[in-house]
């Protein structure tokens, strides 16, 4: 393409991904915001509704920044034990619970954790911080009963890698689920996100679609973050990000059962999930 960002080489391309989200942390809740019309707060309220959490489970979520997932699993995980409390004989509610919120940047998990104690959740032992790479987990065979990855896996060097460690963490019967930016597959759907994204109806999609993404992304990521290079790139790596049938094929090969997805808005987004049997 014209942006030269087609051929970034990997140590670029984690520097580059490192840079926007070092400069955006402080903001990022807001752009999350801007850029999706608070949609991605209802794509993560399914993604956690799919999860099913439950108390005592020991769960990680990684490229989690700045804890949207997490804090949403305790939700969950908090009005099961209201409901059940009223009950004496639920004491295996009583069981530790684990949610690991892992990131590569600690500007974003900082972030987290201020938010968290502005939530009353700064001493909460169930919510653990790790800094970390997606690709080098430092946590062991089988021990997961959950692993979340929220607009995480687009960002990554070697998304085989990351599957491979997802599924050497989890335990057997443990859950996989992704929530990714996507490809829009509703040929009906198309046509409406034509006419919401531009003025004039003889401009094919493609055209509009690279407007908003190539224009209206890195202008809101420059006046937000005073980077538009970074946003840039972030956009090239929506389009190179494989489309939902082959993501379903990798999660497979990864060794992961009952691969399945779920298209949100058309495909804007989509939810994958796989289970390790
Ligand atoms: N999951 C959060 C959410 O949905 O709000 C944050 C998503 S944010 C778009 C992407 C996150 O991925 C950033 O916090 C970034 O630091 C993190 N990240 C990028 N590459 C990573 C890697 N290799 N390992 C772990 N985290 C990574």
């Amino acid at each position: 393409t014209s942006f030269g960002f087609k051929h970034v080489r990997e140590e670029e391309k984690s520097q580059l991904v490192g840079n926007v989200f070092s400069s955006v942390a402080s903001n990022y809740d807001l752009m999350n915001d801007l850029m999706s019309g608070g949609l991605h707060r209802l794509w993560k309220d399914r993604l956690v509704s799919m999860l099913n959490p439950f108390p005592g489970m020991k769960h990680l979520d990684v490229a989690g920044g700045t804890g949207d997932v997490a804090f949403r699993i305790l939700d969950g995980i908090s009005s099961i034990k209201r409901r059940a409390n009223q009950d004496p004989i639920n004491d295996h509610l009583q069981e530790e619970t684990q949610i690991h919120v892992c990131d590569i940047n600690p500007n974003m998990l900082n972030v987290g954790r201020k938010r968290a104690t502005e939530r009353g959740l700064g001493e909460d032992k169930s919510l653990i911080w790790v800094e970390g790479d997606a690709e080098a987990l430092s946590f062991e065979d089988n021990t997961m009963d959950g692993y979340t990855i929220a607009f995480g896996i687009r960002n990554v060097t070697h998304i085989e890698k990351v599957l491979a460690e997802a599924y050497r963490v989890l335990k057997h019967g443990g859950r996989f689920l992704c929530l990714e930016l996507s490809h829009v597959e509703v040929p009906v759907f198309k046509e409406l996100t034509l006419h919401h994204l531009s003025c004039s109806k003889n401009v094919p999609f493609s055209c509009r679609y690279d407007y908003y993404s190539f224009s209206v992304i890195p202008a809101v990521g420059e006046l937000v973050a005073g980077d538009r290079d970074s946003y840039q790139y972030l956009v090239e790596s929506i389009r190179r990000f494989p489309p939902q049938e082959k993501f379903a094929s990798m999660i497979a090969d990864a060794g992961f059962q009952k691969v399945e997805y779920e298209n949100l808005v058309g495909g804007v987004v989509a939810i994958h999930s796989g289970l390790k049997i």
